[in-house]
């Protein structure tokens, strides 16, 4: 029994054993499957053996007279379910103002949770997932989106973008510009039989798929926040470094601001160094 309101419901991104039961559930008992695309979504229900309910198309921009009619059946008590085309409804997807609008008129609204590229391609990314940023999809335009980089790549967090398989190449690129040893990770065709992942400087990957061309399929790119360069040294070889630089007359700020730069170690991991320095 599926109660009334509005269910965001997940659906696989590419391995149709990844739904839930409690998805299954919320399809099946739905009054009404709100989705993308209807036929895409009731080809998904029939792989499933789940007998396609009322479909109904939604999209947040073009739908305005279609979501009225989805929040006057939710006010009659209708169960209404959301789905996607893959993953979590709302994640670079369909269906926020949908929700907006049941908080504005009390309508419940409630989730199945499953998949999302976002979080299945940070996890496996051996990036920090302590603290992370999604951006989304980058601007199309190269001048836009350089500009979105160079902002996004001064955040202290995993920044995680929704790529074109047939862009990442320019993507990287410029990453690779901006900080030609950042560490990346690229997830292609999660959950899929030619899932794929890469994880190297901004640099290696972009002269990769210079030589390789652009891979197919869906991409997640993951950026490393500024402090996690890869560095191999050992706070004594930091430290060592920090010591000979006073020891030419460097400044403790410059000495910090240098080492940094030149070993890709985090600026306040070598500041830290720095204080258990005593130059009395
Ligand atoms: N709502 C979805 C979710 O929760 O992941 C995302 C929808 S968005 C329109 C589609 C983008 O998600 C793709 O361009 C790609 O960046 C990413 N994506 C979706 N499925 C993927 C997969 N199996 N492997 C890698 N990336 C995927």
């Amino acid at each position: 029994m599926t109660s009334p309101g509005l269910t965001i419901t997940a659906t696989p991104i590419g391995n149709l054993d990844d739904i839930s039961p409690r998805a299954v559930a919320s399809l099946t008992n739905a009054d009404l499957i709100a989705c993308e695309d209807t036929r895409h979504t009731g080809l998904m229900l029939s792989r499933l053996g789940l007998k396609p309910g009322r479909l109904v198309s939604y999209h947040d921009h073009t739908s305005a007279e279609a979501r009225e009619n989805l929040l006057a059946e939710l006010e009659n008590g209708k169960a209404v379910t959301l789905v996607s085309d893959a993953g979590t409804p709302l994640i670079s997807d369909p269906g926020y103002r949908l929700v907006k609008a049941c908080r504005e008129r009390g309508i419940p609204v409630t989730t199945v949770p499953g998949p999302s590229a976002l979080l299945a391609a940070l996890v496996i990314s051996g990036l920090p997932t302590d603290r992370f940023y999604f951006a989304g999809f980058l601007p199309n335009t190269a001048a836009k989106r350089k500009k979105t980089l160079d902002h996004l790549m001064t955040i202290d967090a995993t920044i995680i973008c929704y790529e074109s398989a047939r862009r990442l190449g320019d993507t990287i690129a410029d990453i690779a510009l901006i900080s030609p040893q950042r560490l990346c990770s690229i997830a292609r065709e999660l959950t899929k039989t030619f899932e794929e992942s890469w994880h190297d400087t901004a640099a290696n990957l972009a002269e990769h798929f210079r030589l390789a061309g652009a891979p197919k399929g869906e991409v997640v790119v993951m950026i490393a926040p500024p402090d996690a360069l890869e560095t191999d040294l050992s706070d004594e070889a930091i430290l060592g470094l920090l010591k000979e630089s006073l020891s030419q007359g460097v400044s403790r700020r410059d000495a910090v601001r240098q080492i940094s730069t030149d070993t890709g170690a985090g600026k306040s991991r070598v500041y830290d160094l720095m204080l258990t320095i005593d130059t009395a």
